[in-house]
């Protein structure tokens, strides 16, 4: 290892041993101390107030300002006796991260000193100066404010000396700026479409919620290491890196012991997401070396997304503590496995059933029938926009490589329901069910033992995959907002869902019985929604051309695939649903692709730069070394023959750096002449589009010389921290 590099690696050693704070209570006892969650409204507020805000939390209903007033009182209370000082809205900009703005709970006494003041205006709207945030347009320029308004579903908690208030952020114009707004209106729109189909089993039924269970990959690394790598610290992976000799090929790595130095990192983090109320249940490391995985158990949808969005802005500062850097970009390191975060999801009824679940009754399984060919169903219409969900310039590194989802969205059931999907669709209705007097109805539909199901064979490759009672949207990037994909999702179930009960409804005003439309219904759903299903390897060549002759999306340019939120049919489906108007959906549209190409432009950027200043110059000094030898024999020795044996292996090196450093140089300059060219074009897709095209290939390109170079020049020499230094956690 360099010396340069070594010092490195030993100052992020020596700040290796960590003071972790073990509480003495069990997690029971700790579990959402910094949330003003329902046991300390009951505690910090007058009865009458809490029954208000419990009321507008279950029923979605705005809070009157005298009450929100009587709210901000009591969370002051409880705030300030947890020893916080300042407030802040917090919200979900179209960015990567989170927004805030702190306030402190301070106004004039107007005696001449201060009282400590927190007021319900302050709780539930504040209005940030957004014309900073992502917006495609949609602020024009006189009127540079955004509001944001607090969602009390989403429960309000502390992070060291702030009141953090989880907010919408929308334009005054009501259009919405963020990931919450629309998701909110996703999730009301599920819930109306899966109440309606869901009452014709049980009429009881008046409310349905969506839940989400993600399962967060990351990797970590020493933070002395990462700072020697700028690549990773200016785009968040690496750009170049010869593979290691070992890296994952003994698959000695996943579910293996947890390195002590990362478990201690562990407790720390899982402490932090207790105390804030997220519910840490599983932690393994994960395929490549240095991966790991972090999953709660499941919750409601909203809830769910605020929680891993808090999550991992707390892994990035529980690491740096332990002295490591938290990666969660889709893919740090080439040729090993990146990271996604499976989102599982399923629908649950305010009776207590999940929908996705297959139940213990024929009439239960019809149910369980109708919920899974319906989202098919939405998964089906809207694959493409579900892809487009869920891609980003860093997610697109992942997808279609041997380890992830391919760019085609389909979805995995297996056998059992498989079958029994076959089963509906091939048997008439009066082979299915029987009358049986005033006991109803009988289905001959085949039990499905809950159990089995849960085991049913897993295809790690499928997208969409069944997984017992949730569907799990394996595409999802690691580093993405879960909303993205659950807005689309959400959706995309509540149109079919809806459309579904339409025609049912159709058929018993015609005179159907209720079991016979929906058996019909479905039938019809069954076979319309066949090119979805698909059971077989998901990373195979010939599932390529299937998908294709199929009429799945297959696009694999990113910024191409981000055409498909403007569909007419994704744009009719989002306003029909009421969670996006067409002119949201351009702005956005618009930040997808800046943010594609500016992301592919800083990357081009580091690479050019680290070529000019670290590359070149390296492999040019190693070579001096070897020119400076073969120098020197030439004067040592005198017989030709002699020379030529003796320097024969430095001079074809010296030629082989010569070749990959002039590839470097001609290339570094062809990609900085075509950024000037692309740079040129005002049309953002079209910015976007020359940049896969036209830049990003330069990318690979280069890197393949500098990798080779790597493996030529003397490790002493070499700046920059090897993979095989990156990826070994001591
Ligand atoms: P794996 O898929 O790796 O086997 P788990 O079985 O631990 O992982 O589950 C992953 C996630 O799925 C967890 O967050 C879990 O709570 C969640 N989950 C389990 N059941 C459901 C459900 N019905 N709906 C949504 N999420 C669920
Ligand atoms: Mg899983």
């Amino acid at each position: 290892m360099s010396n340069l590099r070594f010092k490195v690696v030993e100052e992020a050693f020596k700040k290796r041993p960590v003071e972790v704070a073990t509480p003495a209570e069990r997690p029971s006892e700790y579990f959402a101390k910094y949330v003003f969650n329902q046991e300390k409204m009951f505690k910090y507020l007058p009865l009458k107030t809490y029954k208000r805000l419990r009321e507008a939390i279950e029923q979605g209903t705005p809070l009157p300002m005298s009450v929100a007033d009587e709210v901000a009182q009591g969370m002051k209370q409880w705030a300030m006796s947890m020893g916080v000082t300042h407030c802040t809205h917090w919200f979900q900009p179209l960015t990567e991260g989170t927004a805030e703005k702190h306030d402190a709970f301070l106004e004039h006494d107007w005696k001449g000193g201060m009282i400590e003041a927190f007021s319900g205006k302050e709780l539930v709207q504040q209005e940030p100066d957004a014309s900073s945030f992502p917006n495609g347009g949609i602020r024009s320029t006189f009127e540079a404010r955004g509001y944001s308004a607090w969602d009390p579903a989403s429960p309000v908690f502390i992070i060291g000396d702030t009141l953090m208030i989880p907010t919408v952020f929308i334009s005054y114009t009501g259009e919405a700026l963020d990931y919450k707004a629309p998701l909110k209106k996703a999730l009301a729109a599920v819930d109306k479409a899966a109440t309606a189909v869901a009452k014709y089993f049980n009429e009881d039924v008046t409310r349905v919620t969506a839940n989400l269970g993600w399962e967060q990959e990351y990797f970590l690394v020493d933070e002395g290491l990462y700072a020697a790598r700028p690549d990773l610290l200016l785009t968040g992976r690496t750009l170049m890196g010869h593979e290691s000799s070992k890296n994952q090929q003994m698959e000695d790595h996943y579910f293996g012991a947890i390195p002590e130095r990362v478990a201690e990192f562990m407790r720390d983090l899982e402490i932090q997401a207790l105390e804030l109320g997220i519910p840490c249940k599983t932690r393994h490391n994960e395929v490549a070396p240095n991966q790991f995985e972090l999953a709660p158990i499941f919750e409601e949808c909203n809830l769910a997304v605020d929680h891993n969005m808090l999550l991992m802005s707390l892994m990035r500062n529980v690491a740096r503590k332990h002295g490591f850097r938290c990666l969660l970009h889709e893919k740090p390191f080439a040729g090993i496995n990146g990271s996604g975060k499976h989102n599982n999801w399923s629908l649950t009824t305010d009776t207590g059933i999940i929908l996705h679940a297959p139940g213990k009754t024929p009439e239960d399984a019809l149910r369980f029938i109708t919920f899974v060919v319906e989202t098919l169903m939405g998964v089906y219409r809207h694959n493409g926009l579900l892809k487009a969900s869920i891609m980003s310039a860093t997610n697109a590194h992942r997808l279609g490589a041997n380890e992830a989802p391919p760019a085609i969205i389909s979805s995995f059931l297996g056998k059992q329901v498989s079958e029994l999907l076959d089963r509906v669709e091939h048997s008439t209705t009066d082979e299915l069910f029987a009358m049986e007097g005033k006991h109803g109805v009988k289905l001959d539909i085949p039990q499905i033992p809950e159990l089995m199901i849960d085991n049913t064979d897993r295809n790690r490759t499928s997208p969409f995959a069944f997984t017992g009672n949730r569907f799990e949207f394996r595409a999802v990037g690691s580093i993405a907002n879960c909303a993205s994909a659950m807005i689309a999702l959400n959706t995309a179930v509540a149109e079919a869902l809806t459309d579904f009960k339409m025609r049912v409804d159709a058929r018993i005003a015609a005179g159907a019985s209720k079991v016979c439309a929906i058996l019909d219904t479905l039938r019809e759903d069954i076979k319309t929604c066949k090119p979805i299903r698909f059971d077989g390897n998901g990373y195979s060549d010939e599932w390529k051309e299937e998908a294709q002759r199929r009429g799945l999306d297959c696009e694999t340019s990113c910024p191409v695939i981000f055409d498909r939120y403007l569909d007419e049919a994704s744009v009719d489906m989002f306003e029909k649903m009421n969670v996006m108007h067409r002119h949201e959906l351009e702005a956005r549209n618009e930040i997808k692709w800046e943010t594609y190409y500016k992301k592919i432009q800083i990357e081009s950027r580091v690479l050019g730069d680290l070529c000019m200043n670290h590359i070149i110059p390296v492999a040019t000094k190693y070579q001096s070394v070897l020119a400076d030898n073969v120098h020197k024999l030439q004067a040592a020795f005198s017989d030709p023959a002699k020379v030529k044996e003796l320097t024969a292996y430095n001079i074809t090196l010296i030629e082989k750096i010569n070749k990959h450093t002039s590839f470097i140089a001609d290339n570094v300059e062809a990609m900085v002449e075509k950024r000037k060219v692309v740079n040129k074009n005002e049309d953002v897709r079209t910015l976007a589009v020359a940049y896969h095209d036209e830049v990003a290939p330069y990318l690979d390109a280069i890197r393949y010389h500098i990798d080779k170079l790597e493996l030529i020049v003397e490790d002493d020499m070499w700046t920059l921290p090897k993979y095989r230094e990156l990826l070994f956690i001591r």
